[in-house]
């Protein structure tokens, strides 16, 4: 089978900082925007990476799609996996996505990006949303996610927006993943937070800032 991988744009080059526009419903439709949803599927396998938003691969556009395949957990402890909320998620695309939150209270764990290449940090990100849109059929779109879904959702979206996880994460807790590995992925956030400096239960309750 041919396969197109694309070029995973990194972060300073334009397309990841703009606005992405939305796409009509003709559009959806159209070979091109169907050959798109293909070969960024094909990309996002290759990476691999359990999410891949259009301007990632240099396209303006407010499509991105998610796919958190078992075996990309199996090595993952499960204890891990079960404070994260990270189930397998099938292949899923998302069109035109509007986000409402609907439980704020942030979850603070580690995130990396595939344009953000080699590093990773601390984000917090809202713990259950709501996304409305559309399918690559054009076909209404209603998803509640929590845990590591509700994670990814907001992660895509935000470069929808022109926005990088670099924007929301706690700097220092910015890393290689290499160092990440190496010191501090078998550890507890709260105690990753203290050895870094960062005031974990402040940022966990956003009434006090
Ligand atoms: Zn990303």
């Amino acid at each position: 089978m041919n396969q197109t991988i694309l070029k995973l744009r990194q972060t300073g080059e334009p397309v990841l900082r703009q606005p992405a526009r939305p796409l009509s419903e003709e559009e959806i439709h159209s070979p091109e925007i169907q050959r798109l949803i293909v070969s960024m599927r094909d990309t996002l396998r290759d990476a691999p990476g359990v999410g891949l938003a259009a301007p990632q691969v240099g396209f303006s556009l407010q499509l991105f799609i998610v796919e958190d395949r078992a075996e990309y957990q199996q090595d993952v402890p499960q204890e891990q996996l079960a404070e994260r909320g990270r189930l397998p998620l099938p292949f899923q695309v998302i069109v035109n996505p509007k986000l409402t939150i609907i439980d704020p209270m942030p979850k603070l764990f580690f995130e990396g990006c595939l344009s953000v290449a080699g590093f990773s940090a601390l984000v917090p990100r809202a713990a259950k949303v709501r996304v409305e849109g559309s399918d690559e059929k054009g076909e209404q779109l209603l998803i509640e996610a929590e845990g590591w879904h509700a994670r990814i959702l907001q992660h895509e979206i935000d470069h929808l927006q022109g926005k990088l996880y670099l924007d929301s994460m706690l700097p220092r807790s910015f890393m290689t993943t290499a160092n990440h590995a190496r010191f501090w992925r078998d550890k507890p956030v709260c105690e990753v937070c203290a050895a870094l400096g960062l005031n974990f239960s402040q940022i966990l309750n956003p009434s006090s800032y």
